[in-house]
Parts: structure tokens; sequence; C-alpha cells
């Protein structure tokens, strides 16, 4: 069993990477429905996670998401640091060990889902980042034992059902029918770091 210091820097080095090598499509997402800014929010952000990442390794699971969420929310500009970093916060509020069961890491899931609807006023639907956290979180917490391989599926299958909604929130909402088509760029940004999570999880069981 990998080291939890060890297994939490993994999980911010992997992000981090995965967001750096997008930049230039969550940027070019954000210019297709929104200000093109998003790319560079999030570069941002997990920069910073980069630069902090052995102070959060150094804590319980539940202190680093934690620590972590709280630097994105102080850091990130627009929409996105306050909402990933809610999330984040969310993920690790009451929660010392890093989920072990399907169950919990939904729980987990489902806390950080309600962080980011209380925060955006917004929810499933809307074609935002929650359209890929919730059917990811809904598939885990179905039951019965899920692969990796399936959460990655997961995530892609709903990066494509965003393109045929219509925005309800956020900048990408003032462009009404024209948002339809497209992916939205925090969407993405979700199935980057779930597919990087998935990355460590298979290197380092
Ligand atoms: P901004 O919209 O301020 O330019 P970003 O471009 O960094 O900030 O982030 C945009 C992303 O944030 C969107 O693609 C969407 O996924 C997410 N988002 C924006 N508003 C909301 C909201 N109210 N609820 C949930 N997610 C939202
Ligand atoms: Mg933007």
């Amino acid at each position: 069993m990998i080291e939890q210091s060890r297994l939490l820097a993994l999980l911010v080095d992997r992000s981090a990477a995965a967001i750096e090598a997008n930049g230039s499509l969550l940027t070019r997402l954000d210019q297709e429905i929104g200000d093109g800014d998003h790319g560079i929010n999030m570069m941002r952000g997990f920069s910073i996670l980069q630069e902090i990442r052995d102070e959060i390794s150094a804590h319980t699971f539940g202190g680093a998401c934690q620590k972590a969420g709280m630097a994105l929310v102080m850091s990130v500009g627009g929409a996105s640091g306050p909402l990933f970093g809610s999330c984040l916060m969310a993920f690790g509020k009451g929660r010392a060990a890093m989920p072990e069961t399907q169950t919990q890491t939904a729980a987990m899931l489902t806390d950080g889902i309600a962080a980011v609807m209380a925060r955006g006023k917004s929810g499933p639907g809307q074609k935002t980042m929650l359209d890929v956290l919730v059917p990811v979180a809904e598939h885990i917490g179905s039951g019965g034992s899920i692969s990796v391989a399936s959460v990655r599926q997961s995530a892609a299958d709903a990066l494509e059902k965003i393109k045929p909604l219509e925005a309800l929130k956020g900048r990408a909402s003032f462009l009404g029918k024209r948002s339809i088509g497209h992916i939205d760029p925090g969407a993405m940004s979700v199935a980057l770091i779930i597919n990087a999570v998935c990355d460590v999880l298979e290197e380092a069981p």
C-alpha cells in the first residue's frame, strides 16, 4: 500500500500536469462559449497547488483537500476558482481519511457537488462542471463493482451529453441557444482531473 503523503503528492502532480498539458484546449473551449480565461485560471490554480504540494501532502486526506481547495478559492479569478475550491474543501470537510469504498467515494463526491450547487446556485442539466461531476458520482455510487476504466468512460460519456445542452449558468448562458453544440470548459476540466485521479489509482493501487 502506497504511503498516504506519496499518494497525495501524486494526485497533485498528475492533476496539475493534466491541466497544464490541456491549458490551450480549456482556453479554446472557453473562447467558444465564454471569455477565454478558463485555461489560464485553471493553470494558475493548479500551478499553485504544485508549488505547495509538499505542504498539502503533509496533511491527512481531508486536511489536504481543504488546504488545496482554500488555495484555489484564494488564488484563482473567475467563477471556476471558488467553484473548484469549494468542491475540494467539501471533499475534505469532516473526512480525515481517504475514502476506501465506492459508497464512501460517492458520498464525498456528493458533498462536493452540494458545495458547487450552493455556491453556483446551479444544478445538473445547465451545461456546467456539474454535468460531469454528477453523472460520475452516480456511476460510482450505483452499486456493483466498478472498474477505473468505467469511471473514465462515464466522464467521457458525460462530456458528449453536455454538447447538445443549452448553458443556463455562468458566462456561457449569455449566448443562449448559441451555446448548444459546444463542450463546457469547466466540465472538461473536471473530466481531465477525474482521468488524472484514475491514472494515479491505476499506477499506485
Ligand atoms: P468565468 O466564467 O468567470 O470566466 P471560468 O472561465 O474560469 O470563469 O470558468 C467557467 C466554468 O465555470 C464554466 O465552464 C462552468 O463549468 C463553471 N461555472 C460557471 N458558473 C457556474 C455555476 N453557477 N455553477 C456551476 N458551474 C459554473
Ligand atoms: Mg471564463
